[in-house]
């Protein structure tokens, strides 16, 4: 297994890029975690691989789903091989339920289900913090140039029902998530970077017990718990239905 050379360390994940290779590159699964913007820094040994094994199966089941991502091969125990892509500059939230900003924009509790799911777009700028962005305000300033918004709103709201239909049987509610989504060299749009509980809120669907990074950013501790838990319950799950690492 050839890296090549490291091309971007973000908060999660590195990328490495062989020169002589220009569609494909490596993504590596760090253990670190971070929440506000990064201000706030952990780990926990072994978080890169759980994740990495997470979001290859979910990837795995919605390739079968027939929805295209950049995941191309996990290599054990913390390597995604990856279609390379260029990301669209937006951070596509969905909601099932009240939760987060949301909840605390409105003045409400966390927890009500929504009428219906919601799509929103943040604009991906560390220094701006990933400000919410309208449709118009996007389209009208260009902000993610060559995008279809209804295209990418319909991916979300699909990748949606799909998930759901994971993490139901596994006794966790998807109360909502961010998805990023990118183009290949041929101008594809494809889901990219990763669906794991480090961007989803999965709650158990009894207790409502949190079993996602908010254990992190709210001090509650037992994360490397909630995350090992998700984790078995997704390989159990995925198993089932011969998905397998
Ligand atoms: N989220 C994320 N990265 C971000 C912002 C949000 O993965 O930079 C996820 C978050 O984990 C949650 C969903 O998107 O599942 C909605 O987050 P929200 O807007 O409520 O923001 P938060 O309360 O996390 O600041």
């Amino acid at each position: 297994m050839n890296l090549g050379t490291l091309v971007y360390e973000g908060k999660g994940k590195k990328i490495y890029k062989d020169p002589a290779d220009q569609r494909q590159v490596w993504m590596e699964f760090k253990d670190d975690l971070t929440a506000f913007n990064a201000q706030k820094k952990g780990s926990f040994s072994g978080k890169g691989r759980l994740n990495g094994e997470m979001a290859t199966l979910i990837f795995r089941y919605l390739k079968r789903a027939g929805i295209p991502s950049h995941f191309v091969s996990w290599e054990p125990d913390r390597f995604m091989r990856v279609e390379e892509v260029k990301i669209i500059p937006l951070e596509v939230v969905v909601r099932n339920y009240l939760a987060g900003s949301l909840a605390k924009k409105l003045g409400k509790e966390e927890g009500e289900k929504l009428p219906r799911p919601i799509v929103e777009f943040y604009y991906k700028d560390d220094g701006l913090n990933d400000p919410f962005v309208s449709d118009d305000q996007i389209m009208a300033l260009n902000l993610a140039p060559g995008t279809d918004l209804m295209a990418l709103k319909t991916a979300a709201l699909e990748i949606n029902v799909h998930l759901r239909e994971i993490f139901r049987p596994m006794g966790l509610r998807l109360v909502d998530f961010k998805l990023e989504f990118g183009r290949d060299v041929d101008g594809r749009l494809l889901l990219a970077d990763e669906i794991t509980p480090d961007g989803c809120r999965l709650w158990d669907e009894k207790t409502l017990e949190k079993f996602d990074k908010d254990r992190f950013r709210r001090d509650l501790g037992g994360i490397d718990h909630a995350y090992k838990e998700v984790h078995k319950r997704l390989v159990s799950f995925m198993r089932e239905r011969g998905i397998e690492i």
